[in-house]
């Protein structure tokens, strides 16, 4: 197949193990920067223009789009799937998962396991908000967060509800969610390829810290995951609109707690953890569907 890869960072430990992946099983791949692309849309057909020039015929393509660059990422993504291009991830699927509140009312609608949260805006709804996931301490996000800034452990309510406060006041939004303490600093991070968990990971929060990621100075180990935590992981992303992954979950009393669905999940932690081929995985995924195409059942 000819792939292509949609990525700023062309020198990426994940951009360039896709791309070896794909060279490595005889496919053709080119690595396209997202933001160099033009959508030409007075044409009768969508068509789209790379560095100026109309864009040659891919099989694939395989979207990495940067939270810095949702909006116009997706438009681009959303550009192919109108060409037939295929992609693991829709516009949809991106758009859903960058944004923690929309992914949570998604998810919340299909049963999946979640820490209570809530979303308000006005000063008096905080802190019956508060009082309604729990109580103190309690966590306090910003929605588009990542790599654990913007995630907040409030330990008490008058703090939570300064904290929040002053967050409304410069405009951000935020949710409040309970504290699963039980989780103790740990997360689990399933890599979703298609309809199955190809690798998963477990972090450690340094110290006394409670966020686990790696950014944060958190250490991973590979884990063996029970039926009902890959069941989680796997239906989180295919609700999403995601056949490519990174789904995290907290460790609750009750079963898996599903905090987020990464749509571009980086590869170096948990290839380096696990010792899998996650890349090769990803790109025999995208090499299957452009051979055998599923009847996609994904909301568009
Ligand atoms: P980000 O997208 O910035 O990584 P997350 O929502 O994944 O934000 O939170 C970062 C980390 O904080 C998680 O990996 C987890 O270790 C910890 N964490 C987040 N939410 C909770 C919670 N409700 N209870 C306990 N720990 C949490």
């Amino acid at each position: 197949m000819k792939l292509a890869i949609l990525s700023r960072a062309p020198r990426a430990y994940s951009t360039q193990r896709l791309r070896t992946a794909a060279l490595d099983r005889g496919h053709q791949v080119r690595v396209l920067n997202t933001l160099r692309f033009a959508i030409d849309l007075s044409g009768p057909e969508p068509d789209l223009q790379f560095r100026g020039r109309p864009l040659s015929d891919y099989d694939a393509i395989l979207p990495r789009i940067g939270s810095s660059i949702t909006y116009f990422g997706t438009a681009v993504v959303r550009q192919f799937e109108q060409m037939d291009v295929y992609t693991p991830n829709t516009a949809n699927g991106i758009a859903n998962a960058r944004d923690k509140l929309r992914a949570a009312q998604i998810l919340s609608r299909h049963q999946i396991g979640m820490p209570a949260t809530t979303f308000v805006r006005n000063r008096a709804d905080v802190m019956p908000a508060i009082e309604r996931v729990g109580g103190a301490p309690v966590v306090i996000k910003l929605l588009e967060g990542t790599q654990g800034i913007g995630v907040i452990l409030a330990p008490d309510i008058k703090i939570a509800e300064a904290i929040i406060e002053t967050l409304h006041s410069t405009n951000q939004n935020v949710l409040i969610q309970s504290f699963i303490s039980e989780s103790r600093g740990r997360d689990i991070r399933a890599l979703v390829v298609g309809d199955r968990v190809v690798a998963a990971m477990r972090r450690r929060a340094k110290g006394e810290e409670f966020r686990s990621n790696v950014h944060r100075g958190g250490t991973v180990e590979p884990v063996e995951l029970t039926p009902e935590y890959e069941q989680a992981a796997v239906r989180s992303a295919q609700i999403m609109g995601l056949r490519v992954a990174g789904v995290d979950m907290l460790e609750g009393n009750d079963g898996p707690l599903v905090m987020e669905v990464n749509s571009s999940p980086g590869l170096e932690g948990i290839e380096t953890a696990t010792k899998l081929d996650v890349a090769g995985a990803i790109i025999d995924h995208i090499a299957g569907q452009v051979a055998f195409p599923e009847i996609d059942v994904r909301q568009r």
